[in-house]
């Protein structure tokens, strides 16, 4: 053998070698400019360096170039320029709950800029705004909100996701027809970009940015504030849920129809509505926010429109925090200083079904057959919602869809497909991912000539990045976004497998 035969071998060698000296010198030159600013960052040589990692997704774990944890914007600012300067990809972690991991970064090697110390609020109840930092989870922001003034807005039901995150990519909650996303309540933001500059971003002010951070945030920057509108919290709000017997497909896709024709039809901006399906179990469930004596007479006509009676029904009345208690957490927990997050394994998928194309009932009568089929043999631990974005007067479709990055402003309903490991902890079934493809499959299907978009909160890690733009933004919000991406991140610093600029 002569050494041309191992020429190729010996490049490809250097070449690897001189990316691992070259990522490990820029990983020393982030810790050191870090440590220089005073931002104390926990590398890998560092105790809480593990557990400092960890993603609430079990099923992904990422090591990232360091991780810290800024007190004010100002070092948030800093941490920026030193990743920058080191050439290390920069991921923000609010609440760390993104589907794919992205809070660790998505990808081994990047700097974790922990928001948990940016969690202030203040809420101004006589002119209904409030400004909160970004670290703060859902459940202290409703607290804060209520105690301010007893004031409100539409956002998830999870106490412990991250305003950070679910602002930045939409954040879909039962009042969401009533008051629109969480990200519409958005008027102002203050905006660490990757230069390491701090600005405002507003209708007046960075007006590209803050489109492009209302709904694909992570690629564009660290939001580190935000100033929203709020509402007055509704003094009565109607808890519901009916359950239904659901014996076979047929029926349940008849079930399923009726919802889909009130949703479309007849459902009151006042009332969020949705189907619960897991292994075994059917129901109606949401809130309606005004009086008893009124949500009765709403929900009549999908109770008239179904096959068969449910077998069990819930109608409570609740003020404001006792109904996000209620749809939170088993022991209605809100202030996540009380006991520390849980963590999942899972993969979930989601599905919006458009306002002028809802499903047939070939494609419902698909997908229950795949449910009571596959649904009743896989090993994982799942579940379905239908989300009633749409119909009558929704605040979400209201919004034009060139308005913020969230550009999905037609969906009638919005699907999400989750499944679990059976203990929530690895390792995740190996037929976990075909078996949650394989409910969107059901439908798809039996709707070939329909294009459906997906919801970007719902983040799906198996699709590429041009394939996650496609459904999450559309062909033309994309583009925007590229032109954005490309003015104010040239670098890609906020990078992930799927962000903008991949
Ligand atoms: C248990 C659970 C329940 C959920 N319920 C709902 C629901 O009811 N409705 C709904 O719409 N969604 C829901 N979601 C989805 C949720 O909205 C998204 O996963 C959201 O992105 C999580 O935000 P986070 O801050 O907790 O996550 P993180 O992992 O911290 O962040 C998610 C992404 O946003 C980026 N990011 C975080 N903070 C910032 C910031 N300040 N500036 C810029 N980028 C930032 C991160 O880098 C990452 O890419 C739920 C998720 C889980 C796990």
């Amino acid at each position: 053998m002569t050494f041309g035969n191992y020429l190729p071998a010996l490049v490809a060698a250097l070449l690897v070698s001189a990316h691992l000296i070259s990522a490990s010198s820029n990983a020393s030159t982030l810790s050191s400019c870090l440590s220089s600013a005073n931002l104390q960052p926990v590398s890998s040589s560092s105790i809480d360096y593990v557990a400092d990692s960890l993603a609430f997704n079990r099923r992904f774990s990422y090591s990232p170039a360091d991780i810290v944890f800024p007190t004010s914007t100002h070092e948030v600012a800093s941490a920026v320029k030193c990743a920058s300067h080191a050439g290390v990809k920069v991921a923000a972690r609010s609440g760390g709950h993104s589907y794919a991991a992205n809070g660790v970064g998505g990808q081994n090697g990047s700097l974790v800029v922990d928001l948990r110390h940016l969690n202030s609020t203040n809420v101004t109840a006589s002119d209904k705004t409030a400004v909160f930092g970004t670290g703060i989870r859902l459940g202290d922001l409703a607290l804060a909100l209520f105690n301010g003034g007893q004031q409100a807005m539409a956002h998830g039901t999870c106490p412990y996701v991250g305003t950070g995150g679910h602002l930045g990519c939409g954040g879909f909650g039962f009042p969401s027809r009533l008051w629109g996303l969480a990200l519409d309540a958005v008027i102002k933001a203050q905006v660490v970009l990757a230069n390491g500059s701090i600005v405002n971003a507003s209708n007046t002010e960075n007006k590209d940015l803050f489109f492009a951070i209302r709904g694909a945030a992570p690629s564009f920057g660290i939001v580190t504030s935000l100033t929203v509108k709020t509402h007055s919290a509704p003094p009565t709000n109607i808890l519901f849920n009916y359950a239904f017997s659901a014996p076979n497909s047929t029926i349940a896709a008849k079930t399923f129809l009726a919802f889909q024709k009130f949703g479309a039809n007849n459902a009151p901006s006042q009332l969020g509505i949705n189907v619960q399906l897991a292994n075994g179990s059917f129901a109606f469930g949401g809130v309606y926010y005004g009086p008893q004596s009124q949500f009765e007479n709403v929900i009549q006509p999908l109770l008239d429109a179904v096959p068969q009676p449910p077998i069990n029904s819930s109608v409570k009345a609740y003020d404001w925090v006792g109904v996000l208690q209620q749809l939170g957490d088993d022991d209605g927990i809100l202030n996540t200083n009380t006991k520390p997050d849980i963590s999942d394994t899972f993969y979930a998928k989601s599905l919006m079904v458009a306002e002028d194309k809802p499903l047939t009932e070939a494609a419902l009568l698909s997908f229950f057959e795949y449910l009571y089929s596959d649904g009743t043999t896989t090993d994982t631990s799942w579940f379905t919602l239908a989300d009633l974005w749409g119909g009558p007067d929704s605040a979400i479709n209201a919004v034009s869809s060139t308005k913020t990055a969230f550009s999905r402003r037609s969906a009638l309903y919005t699907f999400q497909f989750y499944a679990s490991s059976m203990n929530k902890s690895p390792p995740y079934p190996t037929d976990g991912i075909s078996f949650v493809d394989g409910m969107v499959n059901s439908i798809t299907t039996k709707m070939s000539g329909t294009e459906f978009a997906m919801y970007g909160c719902y983040i799906d890690p198996q699709l590429s990045a041009a394939e996650a733009h496609k459904v999450y933004y559309g062909n033309s919000t994309t583009k925007r976004l590229q032109a954005i991406k490309s003015r104010l991140d040239p670098h890609n610093t906020f990078d992930f497998p799927q962000a903008v600029g991949r």
